[in-house]
């Protein structure tokens, strides 16, 4: 069988916005200069008419190894020609499972799912039938995906600060969102005083405590360790569990994630994203004791396309792939570093208010504070209009970077596409 490098032909399509809301398929992807892609490979996207684009956005994530990495499509490619679905258990799914389990520290057990909001959505079903509680506290402006009733308060909403600072009613993201606000409740990150106060009020109420233990979805900010770790003890005193979603951090950081990094130990954790290389993939790894609803057959998860064998031979591909190199991560810090370097370098030389958070592959950039800001409400006065047309003017020298100015690298970009980025940033930076 061969398989064909050659780009398909451009088929002749109408203009997105006739068919497709907004003429993209997600918020996330809306922006305000429309390009479409025809075909992409390693670190670049290329155009109908076969512009080359470097790609920062990597699929909002997942691209870690960057587009169509050729272990990864072999494998994709070997599985389709041997099995779909089978409405049973395949070897292989046991074999990555198993595999994960090895990795991750707090699974004893994975449960796949597609995409990282139905993770999210059994994590959470998971903790209250377990706990028999109802409460879920969540963190201003981290994301758990865009279903109801996690998707409030989330990246993108200003918080309700007519409210107590320590625990906040959920503000909705989107109109015709369900939320009860006896069943979620807002808390700052990093405030471990406001946290403590809560569980002294709240504390057998609480099923879960859900965050992003490196919030990247709004700051790319760096965790402490005291604060991961004060969670914890937290969550276990009061007979609560803790949830990381580890969808981005997972496998960009480290093969066990965030919680291995940083030796905190969470009941759950969702993943998603990089471990499935652009393949629709994503699980619940998860304590056999945080498991109990599931083991009694109170909790069951659905989804018919559970660990869907293109998703898991992806998956078992990029594992191999990521162990297969003893400096993936070192690499991938060099390339990331010399990135941040190189945006704060122009700003320095333009004397303007640009500044950046990085954690590892994933670099936040903020407009108009005087430094790079070390939590939400800092964050918040970022002059998010200008970094959106910062980073819509260089979709016009050849790069593409999400619009809200979050940076993704992957093992395959060089220090040459680097320096394509600084030099469009630069030349966007002027036309601002
Ligand atoms: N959690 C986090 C931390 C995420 O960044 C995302 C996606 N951006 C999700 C959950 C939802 O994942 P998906 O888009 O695959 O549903």
């Amino acid at each position: 069988m061969t398989h064909s490098s050659e780009p398909s032909s451009p088929a002749i399509a109408p203009p997105p916005e006739s068919v497709l809301p907004h003429g993209v398929s997600s918020y996330a992807r809306h922006r305000s200069h429309q390009v479409t892609f025809e075909r992409t490979e390693g670190a670049y996207l290329f155009d109908a008419s076969n512009n080359r684009h470097v790609d920062f956005a990597l699929g909002l994530g997942p691209l870690l190894l960057g587009h169509r990495p050729p272990r990864v499509t072999e494998a994709v490619h070997q599985v389709i020609d041997q099995v779909d679905l089978t409405a049973g258990v395949t070897n292989i799914e046991v074999e990555f499972a198993a595999s994960l389990v090895d990795l991750i520290p707090c699974a004893d057990k994975i449960l796949f799912q597609s995409s990282g909001s139905e993770a999210v959505h059994l994590a959470l079903r998971i903790a209250r039938a377990t706990t028999g509680r109802k409460l879920v506290v969540k963190f201003e402006g981290h994301y758990h995906g865009w279903l109801d009733p996690i998707f409030a308060s989330a990246p993108g909403v200003l918080p309700d600060t007519s409210q107590s600072s320590t625990a906040r009613p959920p503000v909705p993201n989107v109109q015709g969102e369900k939320i009860r606000d006896d069943e979620l409740v807002v808390v700052d990150w990093g405030d471990i005083d406001a946290l403590q106060e809560l569980f002294a009020q709240h504390g057998d109420a609480i099923a879960a405590v859900i965050m992003e233990p490196v919030p990247y979805n709004f700051g790319a900010f760096a965790p402490s360790h005291e604060y991961l770790s004060a969670t914890r003890d937290l969550c276990t005193r009061n007979g609560s569990l803790l949830v990381f979603d580890e969808v981005v951090s997972g496998f960009r950081l480290g093969l066990g994630g965030a919680q291995h990094i940083f030796d905190v130990t969470p009941d759950i954790a969702v993943f998603g994203k990089a471990i499935g290389a652009g393949f629709p993939l994503a699980f619940v790894a998860a304590s056999d004791a945080s498991l109990a609803s599931v083991s009694s057959n109170v909790v069951r998860q659905g989804g018919t396309y559970n660990a869907h064998p293109i998703g898991v031979a992806a998956g078992l591909a990029t594992l191999e792939v990521i162990k297969a190199d003893p400096d993936f991560y070192a690499s991938l810090e060099h390339i990331s570093a010399l990135m941040q370097a190189g945006i704060e370098r122009i700003a320095a030389k333009h004397n303007v208010p640009l500044t950046v958070n990085r954690f590892g592959s994933v670099l936040q950039t903020f407009w108009g504070l005087e430094s790079p800001p070390q939590n939400y409400q800092e964050a918040l006065r970022s002059d998010t209009a200008t970094i959106q047309r910062l980073f819509e003017g260089v979709t016009a020298h050849g790069v593409y970077i999400p619009q809200r100015g979050l940076i993704y690298l992957s093992s395959v970009h060089q220090p040459t596409d680097v320096q394509v980025a600084i030099d469009a940033i630069e030349a966007s930076l002027q036309a601002l």
